[in-house]
């Protein structure tokens, strides 16, 4: 057997390494390695995976440097964010146009629409937060 290492930068950010084994007197066999951290797959040459792990020495060098790391990730979490605010802020508009103007039925529902949008914007905030936390990014 004869070890192989391999090791690229997911698309969620991190960089992954493939640790292999491969026996020479085989023909080449390919294995899907998978990303400990978001699941992506990725075919690798090798007989047999060693192990997968986050290559944190890189990972590391991320955090010091956010600038130089544009985070797919990050970037979606935001866009999400943003659209959740969106939204958030139009229902409160709505419904402060609303008020002593509709049935009080109505009203319930636009207010339920806020608090509901509210906590939507609660929760992308969070994730991007938390994935900021986590990914130094
Ligand atoms: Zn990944
Ligand atoms: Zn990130």
């Amino acid at each position: 057997m004869v070890g192989i290492v391999a090791s690229w930068r997911c698309r969620c950010g991190i960089r992954v390494k493939v640790v292999a084994e491969a026996d020479p007197s085989q023909p080449p066999a390919t294995q899907t390695a998978v990303c400990p951290n978001c699941g992506v797959s990725r075919a690798i040459q090798g007989d047999k995976i060693v192990s997968v792990t986050e290559d944190t020495a890189v990972s590391e060098d991320i955090v010091h440097n956010p600038a130089a790391v544009s985070c797919e990730e990050k970037e979606r979490l935001l866009a999400a964010r943003n659209k959740a605010f969106d939204i958030y802020k139009r229902a409160g508009v709505e419904l402060a146009e609303a008020v002593g103007i509709i049935a009080h039925a109505e009203f319930e529902f636009l207010a339920n629409r806020v608090t509901n949008a509210r906590q939507a914007f609660v929760e992308t905030a969070q994730h991007l937060s938390d994935h900021m936390t986590k990914h130094g990014c």
